[in-house]
């Protein structure tokens, strides 16, 4: 079995304000006490059969403020535990960090991948969402993509402050860096931060819905004018360089997620740990994994999630491989399908995906889906939902 193994670093210098994620203000010291404890979670797993790591991701939370020596120390004891032999090794990393000393300990330590968060190349526009700008991004994105061949920008459509000037700047930083890959994210207006709490509260004003959709098409315009392909609802690629990693995720396959608030997906079991940090290294010390919810799915909940997850890929899913020794049903599933997607959908086969239009209406389409479940539902016998 080839398994992605996601670890999470919550760690952060301070709180952008869009962001809801669960972090934990940065101090050196405390990165000992978590590894420490990421390195026990690791021998709980080890003690499964979990296969080949392929590919690693280590998220955040701000990785790139894990110091290089104890990075170092913690890949060393994970490759005694787990058989580690990843094709693609990705960090996150902030532009904050972007420094030569860094960009030469990642490459030493066998990261493969940079995903740079940029979010936007406005100055003005981070540091209202009180994110750390660096006057000089494009020199530190340079640098960076001179050493890594496979680099990734992450950008937020739709932050405080952003016109039709900033989605420019933004586009001309993706022409002038040339990554092989770059994800473009809408913000999400029903998140818990501190930014959507001024919202709410009607203290800032946001884009709406068809200003931020002109600009989205922009961007779309743009990318593809660049050579890169949409392959996901948020993410382009160009030269077959699509985030391997990321595509277990869509594809529904096993992935492992290793510290606070990190989750996986291991045969039929979903599982999420505690967000909390002392209760996460309160669990591992009884040698317990740090679960705040864990559930074997039915077939029936495989499906759907496999559903869900593989229709964000703009190639889509092909029923028949999803259904497995259920493909007779793939007539009745396709049924449902048009009744709930109509002309947002493409059918060839037993493959389905999104249109164009489709892809971008996702979240809308999918709480359709859910009035048809008893449907699908049927399709499984008793037993298996
Ligand atoms: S957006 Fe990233 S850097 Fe900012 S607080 Fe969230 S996890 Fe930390």
């Amino acid at each position: 079995m080839n398994n992605a193994l996601y670890v999470h670093f919550p760690f952060c210098m301070r709180k952008c304000s869009y962001c809801d994620f669960d972090t934990v203000p940065y101090n050196e010291d405390s990165v000992d006490e978590y590894q420490e404890h990421l390195l026990k979670e690791i021998s709980l797993w080890a003690e499964y059969d979990v296969g080949t790591v392929k590919t690693m991701y280590i998220g955040g939370g701000s990785p790139s403020l894990w110091p290089g020596r104890k990075l170092h120390r913690f890949l060393d004891r994970l490759q005694k535990q787990l058989d580690f032999s990843p094709v693609e090794f990705t960090l996150e990393c902030n532009p904050q960090e972007l420094i030569d000393e860094n960009l030469s300990c990642w490459e030493t330590l066998g990261v493969d991948r940079l995903s740079v968060g940029i979010q936007s190349s406005e100055r003005r526009i981070l540091r209202s969402a009180n994110r750390e700008a660096p006057a000089d991004l494009l020199y530190r994105l340079v640098k960076a993509r001179e050493r890594f061949s496979n680099v990734n920008l992450d950008f937020i459509l739709g932050l405080p402050g952003e016109c039709i000037k900033s989605v420019c700047g933004n586009l001309e930083t993706i022409k002038a860096i040339g990554p092989n890959h770059v994800s473009y994210y809408m913000l999400d207006k029903d998140g818990d931060s501190d930014l959507m709490r001024l919202y709410h509260s009607g203290r800032i004003e946001l884009l709406g819905t068809e200003r931020v959709n002109q600009l989205h098409d922009r961007i779309l315009e743009k990318m593809c004018a660049m050579g890169y392909d949409r392959y996901e609802v948020s993410s382009w690629q160009r030269k077959g360089s699509e985030c391997l990693h990321n595509l277990a995720y869509w594809k529904n396959a096993d992935y492992i997620g290793i510290g606070i608030a990190a989750g996986g997906h291991f045969g039929r079991t979903r599982y999420v740990n505690t967000s909390d940090i002392a209760d996460y290294y309160d669990l591992l010390g009884k040698r317990n994994f740090p679960r705040d919810s864990s559930k074997c799915n039915t077939p029936c909940e495989e499906f759907l999630e496999t559903l869900f997850m593989g229709l964000r890929l703009v190639k889509g899913v092909d029923l028949a491989e999803v259904l497995k020794d259920k493909a007779d049903n793939v007539p009745r599933i396709k049924e449902i399908l048009v009744k709930v997607f109509g002309p947002n959908m493409v059918f060839e086969d037993s493959k389905v995906r999104f249109t164009s239009e489709g892809l971008d209406l996702t979240g809308r389409l999918f709480a359709g889906l859910s009035e048809y479940r008893e449907e699908i539902t049927s399709v499984f016998s008793s037993r298996d939902t």
